[in-house]
């Protein structure tokens, strides 16, 4: 089997796992974006994820995206920031990405927000990037270590985030802890999706978008609602030593 039929093999299981759980969620399969993890992934096979069809990349660290980014110029992907965000590292992420998902304070909210408009300003043969999508990550399961903002403190980051120009509030992300069995898994994903409505409700918002769900939680986060999958080990494969 040649790189491109194995690619195209995984994405194919992948998207039917997704398509099964929104049938059994009652919801419209295209309702769910996938995005590929691509942490620790050769270039060289994100690439032919791409040809074969995958739309939106991950990825965590801010240098490695910038060098796949050049790699893969000629190919049309949306790029995702998911991994934990440095305020010295957010200019790259303003100007790069068109998702950030793991926001998790002001401060650094406030210095995307700068950021992505400078960026504007010198290209202006890219206005189509304005402005950044942003997702708030949540520390769901109080676990400091993984980042996110604490549940209590989450209404007040939303309604200062809201208010930033340059940004689109779009939503929550978690990382919950591995959990055995498809009941326990769903429990973190239902309380962020209430979370959701309640912060709409209270603001007046319109956030649409709830990115949960990993391989090991897929068909959990689809369940309860999740609009962007984020999966590595299942897609890919396993992870390359660094
Ligand atoms: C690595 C990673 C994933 C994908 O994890 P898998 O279990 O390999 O699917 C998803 N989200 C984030 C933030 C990650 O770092």
């Amino acid at each position: 089997m040649s790189d491109n039929e194995y690619a195209q093999r995984q994405l194919t299981k992948v998207l039917t796992r997704i398509e099964q759980a929104a049938l059994q969620a009652g919801r419209a399969p295209d309702d769910i974006t996938l995005i590929g993890a691509a942490k620790q992934q050769p270039l060289l096979t994100l690439g032919h994820y791409i040809d074969a069809g995958l739309k939106h990349v991950g990825e965590n660290y801010v240098q490695e995206a910038v060098a796949a980014q050049q790699a893969l110029a000629s190919k049309t992907a949306s790029w995702h920031y998911i991994g934990q965000l440095q305020s010295n590292k957010t200019a790259l992420v303003a100007q790069q990405f068109d998702w950030v998902h793991s926001v998790d304070r002001y401060k650094i909210a406030q210095r995307l927000s700068q950021q992505r408009i400078s960026q504007h300003q010198l290209s202006q043969q890219r206005p189509d990037r304005t402005p950044l999508n942003v997702l708030i990550q949540v520390d769901i399961d109080d676990e400091p270590s993984k980042g996110g903002v604490p549940v209590s403190q989450l209404m007040e980051l939303c309604q200062q985030i809201a208010d930033l120009p340059n940004l689109a509030l779009r939503g929550f992300m978690v990382l919950p802890k591995a959990r055995e069995g498809i009941e326990q898994q769903r429990q973190p994903f239902a309380k962020t999706r209430d979370l959701l409505g309640s912060a709409n409700l209270a603001y007046g918002l319109a956030m649409d978008t709830l990115s949960m769900g990993m391989s090991g939680d897929l068909e959990a986060a689809v369940l309860e609602g999740s609009t962007m999958v984020r999966i590595g080990t299942d897609l890919f494969g396993p992870r390359q030593p660094n």
